[in-house]
């Protein structure tokens, strides 16, 4: 992970299409962004979220049809499901952007074409094709699966008409080499061989308006062409931009811009690996540091679908779990690059076991003991901070292995449980107590600290008994001696039936 040299950091999660309600899918990205985030604000970084809002699709255009309302309206509401989500998972993000926000998105976006046309790139074809709507991607045969989208199993619309195209082909060999540098960095290494597989199978010019009629005139107009309406892919991705002040703001942007990270699912890498990049390119504009790609989610072992009726919402999750119940397990059991399965049965467990047992326990048992020795400062020998490598858990924060930077704490975790349990200090006393808890107490409070990208509320909860603050990684280090003063209070964790 590189920050800018000023120690500005801007992550981004992929803009949903706002067409219906989150899915657990969605929390997963949140999550995962979210933790690089904090993680990152923890190194002393000033880190910008940005989320929002992908609206000008056909497929909004459709839905809002069917539902009898106007378009707006279905996006607003849906939006607000995404907002909600955010906010309710802890999402700590500075900007929701919406491309339907003209002021806001549609100056920059028309900006960022007519550079793109200024350096030749865009020209005018006829064109017909295979047309997925629940892509809002054309598909050649050969990349059909029994002659149906291999994301969505539906026959793509044969579709004809004049638009747009832009001089992808042009930027092949400069893509790969990017890639390859790793001057554009895609994470993990399999989806970068995969993006590179993709380019050196040659590029193609590919469409970036379609007609106003087809469009049902929804989406941002073409510069000097009313007849046209962007390509909502080329629109989506100017949000990365658009939302820190691109067209609107240049020295907003000139502060946040390029993104270090764009975290995204799998089924949309081409457009933020190959296609995202190529328009920068064109258009003069810096490009994107990284590129994290997640897998998808089944959901007990099946596919998540709306006709087999297994669409997990998170919101409703949100009802039952707290957001950090939910956001422990989906870094703990999902693992950060592939696909993983959600089951509510793994989640409860993972809750009673380890938030519950584990983390909550340790910190019960040993504020209890505190408590009762009545001493206000602890020192002694160190002998747990040989047992955890805090800079291993930053360092895999860094290279993106949340999965595993988590697993280390929790490691570590289970290890003060066991030092507990082999020291006994119920029966101890003085100076020997004393050094037992000063090794907890310091234990937890680093804990706090590695804990609060991934459980930011139960972080704090475990600082404010302690009587710590948590500022950053720095402070990762066992100190000389715990003074502040502790409260037990009530604990973190309620057993879930
Ligand atoms: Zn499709």
């Amino acid at each position: 992970m590189r920050a800018g040299g000023d120690g500005r950091f801007y992550i981004t999660t992929a803009i949903p299409y706002v067409n219906a309600a989150p899915h657990i899918g969605h929390a997963l990205e949140f999550v995962q962004t979210d933790v690089i985030a904090r993680a990152n604000r923890l190194m002393g970084r000033e880190v910008l979220l940005l989320t929002g809002a992908d609206e000008n699709s056909l497929k909004n255009v459709k839905a809002a049809e069917e539902q009898k309302i106007t378009t707006q309206q279905l996006c607003d509401r849906n939006a607000a499901y995404f907002m909600e989500l955010a906010q309710k998972m802890n999402l700590s993000f500075g900007v929701f952007m919406r491309s339907s926000l003209r002021e806001a998105h549609w100056p920059g976006v028309q900006r960022l074409w007519q550079l793109c046309d200024g350096a030749g790139d865009i020209y005018r074809k006829k064109y017909s094709g295979l047309y997925c709507v629940g892509c809002e991607q054309f598909y050649t045969e050969g990349e059909l699966v029994g002659g149906l989208c291999p994301e969505h199993k539906t026959k793509p619309e044969p579709v004809e008409e004049e638009n747009y195209f832009f001089r992808l082909s042009k930027y092949q060999d400069a893509l790969q080499k990017l890639i390859e540098e790793d001057r554009l960095r895609v994470w993990p290494q399999s989806r970068k061989n995969e993006v590179l597989g993709f380019i050196r199978g040659g590029l193609e010019d590919f469409s970036i308006s379609r007609s106003v009629a087809r469009a049902r005139g929804w989406g941002v107009p073409v510069p000097g062409d009313s007849s046209q309406i962007m390509y909502v892919w080329l629109d989506a991705l100017s949000i990365y931009m658009t939302g820190v002040g691109y067209g609107t703001s240049d020295k907003e942007f000139g502060k946040w811009w390029p993104t270090d990270v764009h975290v995204i699912g799998k089924g949309i890498i081409r457009f933020h690996a190959v296609y995202w990049p190529a328009i920068l390119l064109s258009a003069g504009i810096d490009l994107p540091k990284s590129v994290f790609v997640h897998g998808y989610l089944t959901v007990e072992g099946e596919k998540m679908s709306k006709s087999i009726g297994n669409v997990v919402s998170p919101l409703a999750l949100l009802g039952k779990y707290t957001a950090d119940e939910l956001r422990y397990y989906l870094i703990r059991d999902i693992p950060t690059f592939e696909d993983g399965d959600f089951s509510e049965a793994a989640l409860k467990d993972r809750v009673n076991k380890e938030l519950l047992g584990d983390l909550g326990n340790l910190v019960n048992r040993v504020l209890t003991i505190v408590e009762k020795s009545g001493f206000t400062d602890f020192s002694g020998k160190n002998e747990l901070g040989g047992m955890l490598d805090a800079d291993a858990v930053v360092g895999a924060l860094g290279a993106m292995e949340l999965h595993n930077a988590l697993g280390m704490i929790m490691e570590f975790v289970r290890a003060c449980n066991r030092y507990v349990n082999d020291k006994a200090p119920w029966k101890l006393d003085g100076e020997e107590l004393r050094g037992v808890l000063y090794n907890l107490l310091e234990a937890m409070r680093i804990v706090s600290v590695l804990m609060y990208p991934f459980i930011p509320e139960t972080s704090e909860k475990i600082a404010g008994k302690l009587g710590t603050r948590i500022t950053g990684f720095a402070e990762c280090r066992f100190r000389e001696s715990f003074t502040e003063r502790t409260a037990k209070g009530e604990h973190l964790f309620k057993k879930i039936e």
